[in-house]
């Protein structure tokens, strides 16, 4: 064997097996998500002794400027993945929003910002086709609300792999237009997210197509670790005290969980005990309900919320969330649609982020939680930030103000100048009144 192959052969061995989260039967690393024994959702299983041996803080700062330089903790055995770009977003220190809210060290993890498709599905996808191609499969699909048909539809495309994915009809626009560019086949079906689910459950039975969060779902949520690597790496080689993300399946949640623990396990970074918060819309709300109630089931709901990206009524990984907001003393709220607003208004104008719907969420709840005495203003705290305000267009439109429309004339200019400042005085004046 030569050198070459050998290397190859030793960090390809370092992702063993599917794992049953529930009764820990092991399977082969197949196209598979389901235990056959206890219906248990099936993760994939690493080998930390290899990984503890092969990985150090240089290896990864020497790696791509991609989810990929984390490649050693991906469930793909190929050296030569697909690396659009996918990862490495800005990690901000959010002073002024920091400020607003009585914090002394925030920072907004900027997927807003992620490539190719401006939302963190990009990560997931990125893991799932490559992962796709080395199984053998030629048409990938999903089951999504809205990110994912972009991320799947645009990197698919990239890849030359067939294409079809499956959406609410009730998509925001800058959704749906984000998908169909990519010319892959869309079915909008009539019903919410979790009927679209189920109807690809399915399809993925009878097809033989890979579903990025179906039967490839082990592989795909491993690539939300990278949302955990990627802070910890960014806040050089630490941990934060407090964590705040969205929850729609809670997959993303769960991940970067384990992503802070397997960098822990291996010794990149030192443990520390990580607060969890979760995020989610009223109009959607079951993981929050469960944890109010103290519950350790989850009731499904039909979803009502503008926050449509994260509007999952029957969240797959929902008691997995609930177990580790409550292990690590973090907490999971929920907030109306005009608070969703009034949060990606709020991030927008102090950082100068605009995020979509479910960002609304996370800065709402988070503003929530620190007015409720939930996060410590010592505590070091991440908000993560999920998606582009430029998709979801629709839930801010006649909130934002109007532009001052003009002649192309000096005294049209000056004349619209003093009126806006004049009406900016009378605001002050509401304000304090
Ligand atoms: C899908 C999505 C989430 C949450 O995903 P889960 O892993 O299913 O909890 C959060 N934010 C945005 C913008 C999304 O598209
Ligand atoms: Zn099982």
């Amino acid at each position: 064997m030569t050198q070459a192959i050998a290397n190859q052969t030793k960090t390809n061995a370092t992702f063993r097996a599917l794992k049953c989260k529930e009764c820990g039967a092991e399977y082969e690393l197949q196209a598979m998500h389901v235990c056959e024994y206890c219906f248990g959702p099936l993760e994939v299983a690493y080998d930390y002794t290899a990984l503890r041996e092969t990985v150090t803080r240089e290896s990864i700062q020497k790696g791509p400027h991609s989810i990929w330089r984390y490649r050693p903790f991906l469930p793909v055995a190929t050296d030569n993945p697909i690396d659009v770009g996918t990862g490495l977003t800005p990690l901000v220190r959010a002073n002024r929003l920091a400020r607003r809210l009585g914090l002394k060290k925030l920072y907004i993890k900027n997927d807003a910002v992620n490539m190719p498709t401006l939302s963190f599905k990009d990560r997931v996808v990125s893991v799932a086709l490559t992962r796709a191609r080395e199984l053998g499969f030629t048409t990938v699909s999903c089951a999504s609300t809205g990110n994912l048909a972009n991320s799947t539809a645009a990197i698919a495309a990239h890849a030359g792999l067939d294409c079809c994915v499956f959406i609410p009809a009730d998509l925001e626009a800058g959704k749906v237009l984000g998908t169909l560019i990519y010319s892959p086949t869309v079915m909008a079906v009539q019903g919410n997210y979790d009927q679209v689910n189920r109807l690809c459950s399915e399809v993925a039975n009878t097809y033989g197509w890979g579903f990025v969060n179906i039967n490839l779902r082990p592989y795909y949520s491993e690539g939300s670790k990278t949302l955990g690597y990627e802070v910890a790496e960014q806040l050089g080689w630490e941990l934060p005290d407090h964590v705040v993300a969205p929850l729609a399946s809670g997959s993303l949640f769960t991940k970067i969980y384990k992503g802070f623990q397997e960098f822990t396990e291996v010794g990149l970074v030192e443990g520390k005990h990580v607060r969890f918060s979760g995020a989610q819309a009223d109009g959607c709300s079951p993981i929050a309900q469960a944890y109010r109630e103290n519950r350790d089931f989850i009731k499904p709901v039909k979803p009502s919320t503008i926050a449509k990206s994260i509007a999952i009524g029957n969240p797959a990984d929902g008691v997995y969330a609930l177990d580790i907001a409550r292990k690590t003393n973090g907490n999971i709220e929920s907030v109306s649609d005009p608070e969703i607003i009034e949060g990606i208004k709020l991030l927008a104008e102090t950082e100068g982020i605009f995020t979509e719907t479910a960002g609304g969420t996370t800065i709402a709840v988070l503003k929530k939680l620190v007015e409720a005495g939930k996060i410590d203003p010592e505590e070091t705290t991440v908000a993560y930030i999920t998606g582009n305000g430029l998709k979801t267009q629709e839930a801010v439109q006649g909130y934002a103000g109007e532009p001052l429309t003009i002649e192309p004339k000096l005294d049209s200019f000056e004349r619209a100048l003093e009126r806006s400042r004049t009406l900016e005085r009378l605001d002050w004046q509401q304000v304090l009144v």
